[in-house]
Order: structure tokens, then sequence, then C-alpha cells
């Protein structure tokens, strides 16, 4: 799979309470520095770099006003080849999509839109923090469509404490109503520095990982019955529609990330940006010992439902997985984790919900 190009726009029109994402508001002069940035940084992709897929994520793009956005695609257009792109996808939020600014994404080659939904209930909504009520992620998922976006994906949220497993099932049911191309059911986390984490250790936030296990479980079998396959932990998509941009993390290729907190990694070497603005720089660089890259790229390979096959491994490493990891993999095979038939490993379905418990073992 050929490599991807990735954008951070930091902008959102307001903070969600949950969220960990470097972002800021688009005030106008930081949006003009923000610009200067990141136009110095296409000048300096790698020699004949042609991406097969782009994502714009955040942050918001869709807070950007829409000349900014414009302003945005004109300048991927001038600096980046496009002629190998496939995939090109912007992250929108329900709040800020505009019938202009689908129409312009359209127009500009954007191919894929990616709606943070994350529920349908207003009140789970108001909880979260999101700038939108549920009409709204209908109103918006019909402009896309309207615009012309055939590839579409919704995110929703799972385990949010105070939300009954009856109003969760109900955000799948609404999710699946739209029949959206791709679903992400992401698991709610208390990140550091967020209002739910300090409303976490004032004990005003129960999380119950039973609740989250039987939400998990859930939609894992409610999305699979409608024709979305699960793809990888928190991905569900229809036949064809996985996020190419994402699988290609997941199989550890190649990547450069644009704009603060980004990351890249490309010729076996991999750096990342501070999270700062009006001014980002490079944080670090580092080149990773083959052995030890490998085994990132076998936990990143597994977090796919598939695996990986012997040989796909051995094309994207160089090594073999026992040869790396086997006495580790037979274990986690035999703790019913893992399972490793023939000339293929993948996660067992009881692992799936504590994959990063099994992932820490592989590391
Ligand atoms: S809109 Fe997305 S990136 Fe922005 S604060 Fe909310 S969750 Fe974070």
């Amino acid at each position: 799979m050929g490599p991807g190009l990735y954008i951070h726009v930091p902008f959102c029109a307001r903070k969600c309470a949950y969220c960990a994402f470097f972002s800021r508001r688009a005030a106008p002069e930081v949006v003009a520095a923000w610009f200067a940035g990141i136009g110095r940084e296409l000048e300096t992709l790698p020699e004949g770099f042609a991406p097969e897929s782009i994502f714009f994520g955040g942050g918001t793009p869709t807070a950007l006003e829409e000349t900014d956005l414009g302003r945005l695609l004109e300048l991927v257009r001038e600096r980046v080849d496009l002629g190998r792109v496939a995939e090109w996808t912007c992250e929108a939020n329900p709040g800020t999509l505009t019938k202009r600014k689908a129409a312009r994404l359209r127009a500009a080659g954007v191919n894929r839109l990616s709606l943070g939904a994350q529920s349908f209930d207003d009140e789970t909504l108001r909880r979260l923090g999101r700038i939108h009520a549920a009409a709204e992620t209908r109103e918006a998922f019909a402009i896309a469509r309207a615009a012309g976006f055939e590839n579409i994906g919704l995110d929703v949220i799972y385990g949010v404490p105070g939300v009954s497993r009856e109003s969760f099932r109900a955000d799948v049911a609404a999710a699946m109503a739209l029949q959206p191309e791709h679903i992400s059911c992401y698991c709610l986390e208390i990140e550091d520095g967020t209002p739910f984490a300090r409303a976490a250790a004032a004990g005003r936030l129960e999380i119950s990982a039973d609740d989250q296990r039987a939400q998990f479980d859930w939609a894992r079998q409610r999305l699979a019955g409608g024709g979305w396959a699960h793809y990888e932990i928190s991905n569900f998509a229809k036949a064809g529609r996985e996020c190419r941009q994402n699988l290609l993390y997941w199989s550890g290729g190649e990547y450069v990330g644009i704009g603060p907190a980004a990351h890249s990694h490309w010729r076996g070497a991999r750096w990342g940006n501070t999270a700062e603005l009006p001014v980002w720089r490079r944080e670090f660089e580092e080149r990773l010992e083959p052995a030890a890259k490998a085994c990132e790229t076998l936990v990143m390979g597994l977090r796919r439902l598939a695996g990986w096959g012997r040989e796909e491994f051995r094309a994207a490493t160089g090594f073999d997985y026992d040869a790396l990891r086997g006495t580790e993999i037979a274990r986690l095979a035999a703790e019913g984790m893992l399972i490793a038939e023939g000339d293929r490993v993948w996660l067992a379905e009881d692992a799936l919900f504590v994959s990063d418990s099994v992932f820490a073992e592989l590391v």
C-alpha cells in the first residue's frame, strides 16, 4: 500500500469534555500562522512523494471558514502530487459542515467524509460537550450525500458514563439507519487534562467496564449483522470501504504528517511535531532498530481482525513473527488471547476488548 499524507487542522469551535487531541479556537491570526507553517512543511515533502491516500484530521477541518478551507485545498493542489490519490478523507463536525464547505471539498477531489456523530441522543451529546444536536448530524449527513460523497464514515462513542445500554443501542441503530459506508465505534477513554479526567478524579464519573464491554459486544454483533464487517478493533465497513489511510498505519506503511502534533514514518525514520501554535517544530526524530520496529508493526497489524499472514509480515518487516516473538505468541495463544493457525496469527474474540494488555506483552 502506497504512502499517505496527513494534515492536522488544529481548530475546534469548542473543546469537547473528553478530548485530548491538540486543538484551539480558530482565531484569524492563529489560522494565518498555521497556514504559513503548513505551507512551509508542504515544501519539504520527500522527493517524488505521491500519496495514495490523504487525510485531513484534527481538530476539526470544517471549523475553518469556507474561504480558508478553499485555501487549504488549493495549497494541497499546488504542492502535492495528486496523481495517485485513491482516497482523500476529511473529518467533519456536524455543527460546522455547511453545503458550501461540502461542495468545495468534493469539487477539490475529497472523496470520503468522516463525520463525528458520537451519539444521536441530545442529552449524551450535551454530556460529551459536543457543539451539535442529533438533528444536525442527520442534516450534515444529507448535505454530504447531496454534495456527492459516496463514502461517508460515522463515529459513535460507547461507554459514556450515565448513558444506558438502551440509549447506546439506539445510537448504533440511528447510525445504521443512515447507511454510511463506514462506522467507527470508539470506547470513551478518560484522557489526562480533560474535564472528564477531573470529574473522574473527583468521583463524579462512574465508568463501568461491564457496561462498556456489553455495549461493545452488542455493537459488534449488530453491525456485522447489518453488513458492516468488523475489520479493526473499533472499525466496521461495508465491503471495500475500509479506510485506506488507517489500514496504512496498521500495516506499518509510510506516511508524512504535516502540522502541529503530526507524526511521520518514512524510509525507516520516524519523527513528530510539537503540539504548539502558532509555531511548531520537530520534536523528535528517531531511527528504530529493525527488530523493535517489526515488533511495533506486529502489534499495529494485530489491530486488524485479519491479523497477520506470515508472508505479509515478512514482506512488511523482513522478519518472521515466530522468530521475533514466537514464545509470547505461543503463550498468548495458550491463554486464549491470540489464535495462531497455519501461517496466520490474529486476536481472539475475547482479546478484542482487552487488546492493549495483549499488545503490551508483544512489544
Ligand atoms: S470536535 Fe473532535 S477534535 Fe474537537 S474537541 Fe471535539 S472531539 Fe476533540
